[in-house]
């Protein structure tokens, strides 16, 4: 059963390139199945998220926190009477455009690309399945339904929105997207926020201590020590990560719910043009602001992160820069692709050609290409 206002497979605003439809797949599905054979979904098991790749075999990678968003997102869509296809497939692209490293990769990629428009992974994800996946016969990129690729793209800015046509239309008239769109960016934070917990705790650079002085920790802390005061303290976490997340879902259901009860829409269209409908409360957002304060400050700014990320950007620069310099230590293919950008672009096309080339690398090709380039002893 799904809702007047959920998105419609049969009435989707289409493709860039015209494709008979299935008679067993909605459009959403199929966008969906495209997305788990592309190769940067397979890259994804190989980037950080924030603790580089190598470091832990239980950390979270990319892909575990695609398919952790979408497990979130499903089951709110679920309940909201919304197109479950479209959010799975929103979810598992929305970071395929990301860099190893994480945010650090992305940071010093943006700053190697300033005089060149910069770069930003949320575009990036949009360019994989518009240009860069190179799988059909008939045309570049992986030709994504309109509502999967307005979903993928969250932010844009307007110089950028008035480059993409159609998907950043939305940005210039100061519209909202799909609610598959809206819930998909916040189970995002959800699930970020949430693993960060996890993954910090398992490395020891946060303390259960310390996040007791957080509000949405310190609460569900309190409610499961009652409980179970004797409980091993791995099985404890878990107790108050799975409680923190279902309390923020339940929020999540209510506020939506109360909101598209009062916007009354009735359509995707009147969705578009209504404010953002799907919401967590003004407490849980101020409570959310104070844990993503805690997990910046102990977790992402901790030192022994803030040592990896300076590795990050100095092997990003270096790549970049060397690459930008002298297209011939490029592989064959994207040498190739360098050289035509630069004959119709000029510098600013060979540069984003070896963005993409360095955002769609792991951490460890990242690694092992800077070893290869300026390490002694290795010439291939
Ligand atoms: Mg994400």
């Amino acid at each position: 059963m799904k809702a007047s206002y959920a998105a419609n497979p049969q009435q989707s605003l289409g493709r860039t390139y015209l494709e008979r439809s299935s008679n067993s797949r909605s459009e959403f599905q199929r966008d969906r199945d495209r997305i788990i054979h592309s190769t940067a979904f397979r890259r994804l098991e190989y980037k950080t998220q924030v603790f580089v790749n190598h470091e832990g075999d239980l950390y979270r990678t990319r892909l575990t926190h695609s398919i952790e968003v979408s497990q979130i997102a499903r089951s709110v869509a679920r309940i909201l009477q919304l197109d479950e296809d479209l959010t799975e497939a929103i979810a598992l692209a929305h970071d395929l455009g990301h860099t190893p490293f994480g945010h650090a990769g992305q940071d010093a990629l943006n700053t190697c690309m300033q005089s060149f428009g910069g770069f930003e992974h949320n575009l990036q994800s949009l360019r994989v399945v518009d240009h860069l996946e190179k799988k059909y016969a008939d045309f570049d990129g992986l030709n994504l339904s309109f509502e999967t690729r307005e979903g993928i793209l969250k932010h844009c800015s307007l110089k950028n929105a008035k480059q993409l046509g159609d998907v950043g239309l939305r940005f210039i008239k100061k519209q909202q997207p799909s609610l598959e769109a809206q819930l998909t960016n916040i189970a995002d934070q959800i699930a970020y926020n949430h693993h960060d917990i996890d993954d910090g705790l398992r490395s020891g650079l946060i303390s259960v201590e310390q996040l007791c002085e957080i509000e949405l920790f310190s609460i569900q802390y309190q409610k499961v020590k009652q409980k179970y005061p004797k409980l091993e303290i791995t099985r404890q976490i878990h107790e108050i990560i799975r409680r923190m997340i279902g309390s923020q879902i339940k929020d999540l259901v209510k506020t939506s719910q109360k909101n598209i009860a009062n916007a009354g829409v009735k359509t995707i269209e009147e969705v578009r043009t209504s404010e953002a409908l799907i919401c967590s409360s003004e407490e849980i957002i101020k409570q959310n602001q104070q844990l993503k304060n805690f997990l910046r400050q102990n977790l992402y700014y901790h030192h022994k992160v803030y040592r990896m990320t300076r590795k990050a950007h100095q092997i990003i620069e270096a790549l970049f820069d060397t690459f930008l310099e002298d297209n011939r230590l490029l592989p064959p293919e994207h040498q190739s692709y360098a050289n035509t950008a630069l004959q119709k672009e000029g510098k600013t096309g060979q540069a984003r050609i070896i963005a993409d080339y360095i955002a769609g690398m792991t951490d460890r090709y990242a690694i092992n290409e800077h070893h290869k380039l300026f390490g002694y002893g290795e010439v291939f």
